[in-house]
């Protein structure tokens, strides 16, 4: 039997005059390569377009799907003349989906595509999708669990489209290392299934819903990449790519290599190949269009590396941690420097993951970080969740007590005040170490 392969396409139109991104040119190339959208979509299709607008964030940012590459699909999608084109998100957990809509443009494209489709005496139907406000869901059985998600509830219109075109943006993130294609279905779930997620291996969960609701096409932004300690603190850099493939483990791999994340130690391409879900092995992809050498941008990824020598002035345990606890390690250990906290606190032992011994310390001195340093819970101060909050571990060791959101009128009272005291501070560091990994001011990095 001939083995699997999977096909890559990476588009980089320029405008000739400005030599700006073409961001339409660069889409309707990308599907092109991938075969035609009239041969993809058929007339009187309903398409779902899965943005990821998961956070209430500018375009700027480059932490949602840009607008335009949204607006550029759309126009795309047209070409074929399908009945619906429905644009939907199911945002953060504690995040409202029509607010990260307008706040990140995509509900002004939405709106402005809708009126000129209208006035222009086009059948088609342009609309946003609230999949969080959704009741009409089917129960589905998910056939061969990975994780213990044996049910998901999922929209009966994501169920009956004839197709669901997955548009994620490439970013890093605090505690899955990096977001693309694989990442942004979690965005089709509501609050429930998203927060029982977050209490097991969230990559293995993640295959379980792809399992359910299954994009047949993913078209990757990859115009501003959001680099450095996104989502929260994003560094937007400029690589200028609309990539596309039937395969979302192919894609998210390439898109990798065009801006430098090592996949080895990235949890999910493990867990996609075990799901069976695409290629995860460069010899039998075949990328077209750009080489992914002439468009290669390295971008700053802090949430790689190390993270039991990072820091040598801190007894750090993480052996066993998997990268989302690594991550937050990461972001949060570099947010105690940005403070002026790291020498001033050394004294204290951080233990992360399953397989670490207790140190010989009082109870204040030591911190344990996610669900799977419970067994201690007695002897440390430890921090739930599976991986914790993200900013839970420094805000704890700042204040000295556990700080998990769990006490009445903490989140108004010491978290929020706090976050928003520090984030100047934080961001400046943030611009400062950004500056240095890519030798050159920020406001330089992105294109706009
Ligand atoms: S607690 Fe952290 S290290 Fe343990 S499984 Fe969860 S995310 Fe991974």
């Amino acid at each position: 039997m001939a083995e699997k392969r999977s096909v890559v396409a990476i588009a980089k139109e320029l405008d000739p005059v400005t030599g700006k991104s073409d961001v339409q040119a660069s889409v309707t190339k990308v599907f092109d390569l991938m075969g035609g959208v009239t041969k993809m979509i058929a007339r009187g299709d309903k398409v779902i377009l899965k943005p990821n607008a998961g956070h209430a964030e500018g375009p700027e940012t480059a932490v949602c799907t840009s607008p335009e590459v949204v607006r550029a699909v759309i126009r795309e999608v047209k070409k074929a003349m399908p009945s619906r084109i429905i644009i939907g998100e199911s945002a953060a957990i504690g995040c409202d989906t029509l607010e990260c809509f307008e706040v990140s443009g995509i509900a002004d494209v939405v709106r402005e595509e809708a009126a000129a489709a209208e006035a222009a005496g086009e059948k088609v139907k342009i609309e946003l999708y609230d999949i969080k406000r959704d009741n009409d869901l089917i129960n589905l059985a998910v056939r061969d669990y990975k994780s213990n998600i044996k049910h998901c509830k999922i929209p009966r219109l994501l169920l009956e489209a004839e197709h669901i075109i997955n548009l994620p943006i490439m970013k890093a993130h605090a505690s899955m290392v990096f977001s693309c294609a694989l990442k942004n279905i979690k965005g089709t779930v509501q609050d429930q299934v998203h927060s029982t997620m977050h209490q097991q291996n969230l990559a293995l969960a993640m295959m379980d819903v792809w399992w359910a609701v299954r994009p047949d096409i993913n078209i990757v932004d990859a115009i501003n990449v959001a680099s450095g300690f996104s989502p929260h603190t994003p560094t937007p850099l400029y690589v200028g790519c609309i990539m596309g493939s039937k395969d979302p483990v192919a894609l998210d791999l390439i898109a990798c290599d065009v801006v430098g994340i090592d996949t080895n130690a990235v949890s999910y391409f493990k867990a996609a190949d075990e799901a069976g879900l695409g290629v995860a092995d460069r010899d039998r992809i075949d990328v077209i269009g750009e080489k992914v050498e002439d468009v290669y941008r390295k971008m700053w990824i802090p949430y790689l590396g190390d993270m039991a020598s990072r820091w040598p002035e801190w007894d750090i345990r993480c052996e066993g941690a998997c990268s989302s606890c690594q991550a937050l390690l990461a972001l949060n250990m570099e947010t105690l420097k940005a403070l002026g906290l790291y020498d001033e606190k050394s004294d204290i032992s951080v233990l992360v993951g399953p397989r670490n011994e207790l140190p010989d310390k009082p109870k204040e001195k030591i911190m344990l970080h996610g669900n799977c340093t419970k067994r201690y819970q007695d002897k440390g101060l430890f921090i739930p969740g599976c991986p914790p909050g993200e900013t839970g571990l420094y805000l704890s060791i700042k204040a000295g007590r556990v700080v998990d959101g769990e006490i009445p009128g903490d989140i108004e009272n010491y978290i929020r005040p706090n976050m928003e005291a520090d984030h100047p501070v934080w961001e400046a560091y943030v611009n400062k170490k950004a500056e240095e990994f890519y030798g050159m001011p920020v406001d330089q990095l992105a294109q706009h």
